[in-house]
């Protein structure tokens, strides 16, 4: 087989290989062999070695070092690479986040450090043998999600994993043990320690799954929801509308499009103002506002004039604002006609004809004999949305107009 026709399973089955042949043990670890057991394709396999870092280095051409005082390495394996991490213990936790220490230790030790007892798991691909320390496969039958060890030492650990708790619950349609769920729900205000954009990502990560109306409404079970961002306060009614809102969405619908479902019902400075404190990039900021900002206007898209709805279609999340509309209607079980009629509006509109090049631009004012200033803006926009309005089609009818807004005496 060429080594670019490696599959993710025969790489890191090269790497379990190499290791072994070398006297070292090296497993399957954590999400894959989960993902495995509950009959999914991994989307990475994880290795785990009794191999410390330096060896794992010399015993592959291609290696990078990720988290060398966590003991991760990448290894090149054909096209792939494949994070193979020594087995460890987790040491000095400082304040609810990430171990300041690690020591190297047994395969054992390495399982009861993780969060959940169905991402503790081992398998033996030569051997094709699962290997549970913490009766993971017990738990994944269960459809449980349970905290290995005592659950409220191991959230005072790492907070973050409260959110890893409801992300992989909701993920696979999974309940969370209730010793488990309690202790979140004593430890839920710690969730505000972690960093925001560490938040963001476990709320992304839940969001752009199908499962995102579940994630939520967990969420606000284990008591996390008051705490995700500043000012997040919910009544029952509008928690239960927003997740019907998520449930609404396209399955394939982007982390934007859904943040903007979740914060639907906020003003757009609200909205704004929780972006930023998720420390969502200035696009999404930006397209999340909007979305919200502008989700009614679907309602009147049918009566605006032309020229408004041109620049309203032209917007990059015009699709995405059309599909919040839609799914806010379901949630509120309102009729689809106004949303229905926007789209075919939409389609009845040439693809050229939404945001077409302006046929005058500053230069023309200029020559007319405008000095450059403020008004420059006002007067293009009137005549680009004379232009959309199909008042002018062409540069002299253009060049008339704008005559005709600057100097609208001359035809006296
Ligand atoms: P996903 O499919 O979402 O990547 P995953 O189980 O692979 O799921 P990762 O975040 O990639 O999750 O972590 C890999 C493994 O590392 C987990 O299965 C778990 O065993 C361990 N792990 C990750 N984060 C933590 C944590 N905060 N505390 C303890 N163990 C963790
Ligand atoms: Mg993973």
């Amino acid at each position: 087989m060429r080594k670019r026709d490696w599959t993710i399973e025969d790489a890191a089955l090269g790497v379990i290989g190499t290791l072994r042949e070398h006297g070292h043990q090296a497993l399957w670890a954590g999400g894959c062999v989960r993902d495995m057991l509950l009959g999914h394709p991994p989307h990475d396999i994880d290795v785990a070695t009794d191999a410390p870092p330096p060896v794992i280095c010399r015993l592959f051409p291609k290696t990078r070092k990720v988290g060398v005082q966590f003991g991760v390495v990448l290894v090149r394996q054909g096209p792939h690479w494949i994070e193979t991490a020594t087995f460890r213990a987790d040491l000095d936790y400082r304040d609810g986040r990430r171990p300041e220490q690690v020591v190297f230790t047994t395969a054992e030790q390495d399982a009861r450090r993780r969060d959940f007892t169905i991402n503790g798991l081992f398998y033996d691909p030569v051997d094709k043998r699962v290997i549970d320390y913490v009766d993971g496969r017990r738990d994944i039958e269960a459809g449980v999600v349970r905290a290995i060890g005592d659950p409220d030492a191991r959230f005072a650990e790492d907070h973050l994993r409260m959110l890893r708790a409801v992300r992989f619950a909701s993920r696979f349609g999974f309940s969370i043990d209730p010793v488990t769920a309690s202790a979140i729900c004593r430890l839920a205000e710690r969730i505000r320690r972690i960093s925001p954009e560490r938040v963001r990502e476990e709320l992304e990560k839940m969001l752009v799954r199908c499962s995102r109306g579940r994630s939520l409404r967990l969420i606000a079970e284990v008591g996390l929801l008051p705490h995700l961002w500043p000012g997040s306060d919910w009544s029952s009614d509008r928690l239960d509308e927003v997740v019907r809102t998520l449930d609404a969405l396209p399955e394939d619908a982007d982390f934007v499009l859904s943040l903007a479902a979740l914060l639907h019902q906020e003003s757009h400075g609200k909205t704004e103002a929780v972006a930023q404190a998720l420390r969502c990039s200035n696009d999404q900021i930006e397209d999340v506002a909007w979305l919200v900002a502008n989700r009614r206007r679907v309602a009147d898209a049918e009566a605006m004039d032309s020229a408004s709805f041109k620049k309203l279609a032209a917007h990059r999340r015009f699709f995405a604002l059309l599909a919040l509309h839609r799914a806010a209607c379901e949630a509120r079980h309102e009729p689809l006609t106004a949303n229905e009629a926007a789209r075919r509006r939409l389609e009845a509109i040439p693809p050229g004809q939404i945001a077409p090049p302006p046929l005058a631009t500053g230069q023309d004012l200029i020559d007319l004999g405008l000095e450059p200033g403020p008004r420059f803006k006002a007067i293009l926009d009137q005549l680009y949305d004379a232009q959309l309005n199909g008042l002018i089609s062409d540069r002299v009818q253009a060049l008339a107009h704008l005559g005709g807004i600057v100097r609208p005496d001359s035809g006296r």
